[in-house]
């Protein structure tokens, strides 16, 4: 196969597994089953047909709209199907077809799944911070850059410092500033980037969510006052997002090698 045909392929794949994903986006928080019934259209019921349900090319298909009820489906749903197509494109012209590829594209999908329903529940399932924590352990003894010990500790510290955060601001101003579910996630995203990288997620997440604090703090007209409350999910999720794909480069940075 061409490369170029391959690359086609890993993105086509991608998709599949984005509208995967956004099954468990939308059934985990809600508690119902992943895998049974089919699809159907949360306004009508209607039950999709399997060639209304093609990544992204039905949404275009059917004009973004429930084809019985005429509802408008949320342009998340292709959204979230074409940045799994890209990521999985990334994922292979960064490792290839290899095991590193596996274990990096699962880790990607959680957060991908983390990042959405973080945002719209201001929850993390337990379930996928247990996958994720249990995959990067089953990791560890694939790679060659790390050991199970580099897994573990970057678990710790991740989910200790974060943990010592959140109890400080309690501590200082009375308030619940991170959920438990924000610690989990970093013993799931320790298990992966090892300290460095779990430390890193935590400060660069800060970074991201403080400025969108502040941007949504300026642009924010008067009815919104009060309802602020800003996950932090996403945040950590997209830092960590960078962290896999440049991690090697920002280490480097950090630790005055300038690569
Ligand atoms: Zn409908």
């Amino acid at each position: 196969m061409s490369e170029n045909l391959l690359v086609i392929f890993v993105f086509v794949f991608g998709t599949v597994i984005g509208s995967f994903l956004n099954v468990i986006i939308y059934r985990l928080p809600r508690e119902k089953s992943i895998v049974f019934p089919p699809s159907s259209c949360p306004a009508c019921g209607y039950k999709i047909k399997w060639y209304e349900n093609i990544p992204i090319i039905s949404y275009v298909f059917l004009k973004g709209r429930c084809r019985n009820c005429k509802t408008k489906i949320s342009i998340r749903y292709p959204f979230v199907e074409s940045i799994t197509g890209l990521f999985a494109v990334f994922t292979y012209l960064k490792w290839g077809l290899s095991v590193e590829s596996i274990f990096y594209f699962v880790f990607i999908c959680l957060i991908i799944s983390i990042i959405f329903i973080d945002f719209d529940f201001k929850i993390i399932p337990d379930e996928l911070n247990l996958i994720g924590f249990l995959s990067g352990i089953l990791f560890s003894f694939f790679r060659e850059d790390f050991s199970l010990l580099d897994a573990i500790l970057g678990a710790v510290l991740g989910a200790g410092f974060l943990y010592l955060v959140a109890y400080l601001y309690f501590k200082l101003k009375g308030i619940e500033g991170l959920g438990l579910g924000d610690v989990k996630m970093l013993a799931f995203v320790g298990t992966y980037l090892g300290w460095f990288g779990s430390l890193f997620t935590i400060f660069f997440g800060s970074v991201l969510g403080a400025a969108f604090g502040l941007m949504f703090s300026l642009l924010k007209k008067k009815k919104y006052e009060g309802q602020l409350e800003i996950p932090f999910g996403p945040f950590l999720g997209v830092a960590s997002l960078i962290y896999i794909f440049f991690g090697e480069k920002i280490k480097q940075f950090y630790f005055g090698g300038m690569g």
